[in-house]
Order: structure tokens, then sequence, then C-alpha cells
């Protein structure tokens, strides 16, 4: 089969035939690919900003098709259309599974085993738990593995596995953003439209955006943005986000973009009892926050990864908001392409130009 492999960071990607995937063990599933979204972790595991050993097979919002099952796989069958999670639903024995929160399950580490071979014979380090979703087969734990119904066109599916549920689920199951209380977004970009569109879902309002590009502001209006600020334009971010709050500062803040400077400005104009909530992946020490401002506000800040994920509720409950119309995903797909031309998506994602590009498989 083919697969697009990482053999040196910061190069393109190179399009291998001749891969090979292990059948699928005990609690494992084969899946024949369909597509495979590029997300902004991708293009940081292919500049080494997560550094990882290399060759590797990136790739990791999947959906496909069920090629076969191995042993006491018993919720899953040959054909299923399904979408591969990131986070896995968990071993449900554990401390953290008992206690609900899945995604933390002690279980996860054990599933980074590399399934796939290049056609020298060597292995490939996968990202994001074991998805390897830039290549035509991949197996996988039946636990990352949720059904999804057949007439959910699979592109729109893919996006579930980790772009949408970061920035819905940050809000819904992180934060529990309450209806009535006011909500600040910083990045309007993948993630960050879907903090937005999940705290209007939620009934907060205000919801403000902030970002540096107009035309992601107007994206955010159409994902539910109520106000926009223009952290470019406007010479002070932080008291336009207070101005807009009646003086007292968001009840909530997602930082959604990979910046920790940005993580410093959405403390400030989180008002006292608030969260800010850190999704976007920054590099860096943080800046000075002083202990005062924590024991005087009685501010939280906290981070999501994930979503914080529980994959077997979220994703069929995603899916059912899609269906009948209260979820956008249509809106966040820029192109599709072959797997031929995946660097060719890759590069206009990096250039800012796309929120996902899909690449197809045949
Ligand atoms: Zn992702
Ligand atoms: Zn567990």
């Amino acid at each position: 089969m083919k697969a697009a492999i990482c053999y040196e960071t910061g190069k393109p990607l190179v399009v291998e035939d001749g891969v090979t995937v292990e059948s699928p063990g005990k609690g494992e599933v084969k899946v024949r690919v369909a597509v495979t979204a590029v997300c902004h972790s991708d293009l940081h595991f292919i500049s080494g900003e997560i550094p990882s050993p290399l060759p590797g097979l990136p790739g990791h919002e999947t959906a496909g098709y069920v090629d076969e099952v191995g042993e006491g796989v018993t919720t899953l069958k040959k054909g299923d259309t399904v979408v591969i999670g990131t986070v896995g639903s968990g071993c449900g024995q554990c401390y953290y599974c008992t206690i609900g929160a899945r995604h933390f399950c002690v279980e996860r580490g054990a599933f980074m085993k590399p399934k796939h071979k290049n056609k020298k014979g060597e292995p490939l380090t996968l990202m994001a738990g074991p998805v390897g979703g830039f290549a035509e087969y991949t197996t996988v734990p039946h636990e990352l593995v949720t059904r999804v119904p057949e007439d959910m066109p699979l592109d729109r599916a893919c996006l579930l596995a980790c772009g949408v549920t970061s920035g819905f689920g940050a809000v819904v199951n992180r934060a529990r953003v309450k209806a009535m209380s006011s909500v600040a977004v910083i990045g309007a970009g993948g993630v960050g439209l879907n903090s937005i569109q999940g705290a209007a879902f939620s009934g907060a309002y205000p919801v403000i955006a902030v970002d540096v590009l107009d035309s992601k502001l107007e994206t955010a209006r159409a994902f539910g943005a109520t106000h926009t600020v223009n952290a470019k334009k406007e010479k002070d971010s932080v008291k336009a986000v207070m101005d807009m709050t009646s003086g007292r500062g968001a009840d909530y803040v997602f930082v959604t973009v990979g910046k920790v400077a940005a993580i410093r400005q959405g403390f400030s104009m989180c008002g006292a009892m608030g969260m800010t909530v850190v999704v976007g992946l920054a590099q860096g020490d943080l800046q000075a926050i002083t202990p005062m401002e924590f024991v005087f506000t009685e501010k939280i800040l906290t981070g999501c990864g994930g979503g914080s994920v529980r994959t077997s509720i979220d994703i069929p409950y995603l899916v059912s908001l899609y269906q009948s119309g209260k979820l956008k995903l249509d809106e966040l797909i820029t192109g599709h392409y072959p797997l031929a031309r995946i660097n060719e998506a890759i590069a206009s994602l990096e250039k800012g130009e796309a929120l996902r590009n899909i690449i197809t498989f045949d």
C-alpha cells in the first residue's frame, strides 16, 4: 500500500508504495482509510516541534471502513463506517476510567506501538495515538474506533477525530460553560471556531472572537461569535474584552493559539472567579502571573487536550448535531487532495490559507 512518510523534519513527505501494516491482533481493528484531514499537529510533527524518531507516519484525523477485526472485538464488523479518534474510550477499569475521565486512562501509553513498516521494513513512528492516517490502511486498538452512520459523509466525520472535539470539548467537557455566561476565544482557526460554536451552543453571550485577521473574525461570526476583536488593530485587546463584558472580563477564556503571550493575555481578560483554558500547544515559559492575581481574583488557569473527549459518547453526539444542522462541519473544509498531492495540502495549511484540507484515498 501507499503512505506519506516523514523521513526528515522540515522536508516534504515522501509518498511511498510498498508500505505494510500488521494484521489486527487481540482487541485491534484494521481500517481501510477513506479520508484524513491535515491538522496543525501534523505540521508540528513534520517540522520537528513535536520531537519524534524518524521515519514517521503522521495523520490522525481519520475516517474509513473496517477491513478486519482482531480477536475479541465484538462491537465492530467488516464494512462499518468509522472515525478513528486520537483519544481512546479507555480500559474502563483504572482509576481515571472509573471516575469518568477516560481521556486519562492509564492504559493509553500502551497504544503507541508502531504497526507500519516502510518498504525497507523499518518501523514507522506514529503520532497522536497510533492512528497512522496518511496511509491506505491502518491497524489500531478498537477503543479508538467509533462507528458512525453510513449516511454520514466521511470527509466531515474525520474532523470529529481531533480538531472539532478539541475546540468544542474544551467548552462543553472541560469548562462546562454555563448558559448566560460570557466567553472569549483567542484564535479563530480550525480549533478556535469550534470553541466558538461550542460556546454559542452552550448558550453563552457575548461570545467574543479575538484574532489578528478580519477574514477569520468574519468566519467566527458565522460560527456564533456575537462580538469580535482584531488584536492587531485594537490598541488594547484586554480592555476591548473588558468593555464587552460590563468591565468584568469574560467568565471563560479559551486560548486556542499556540503562543505563550496569548495565554498571559487570555488570563488578563478573564474576570474574577473565571476560568482560562489553554488549548493551543505553545512552546516556552509562561510570562509572569503574580500570586496576587490568583489570591485576589480566584481565577482558574487550566488546560484541555483533545477536548477531554469521551469518544464513545461525544463522537456519535456530534454526528447527530451535524445531521440535524446544529454543528457546522462543511464550513471547516477548504479543499480535497489525493494522497499523491499531500504536500500541497500541507503547504496551504502552513500558509494559513486553509482551515482543514482533506486527503482522499481511492
Ligand atoms: Zn489534530
Ligand atoms: Zn482506564
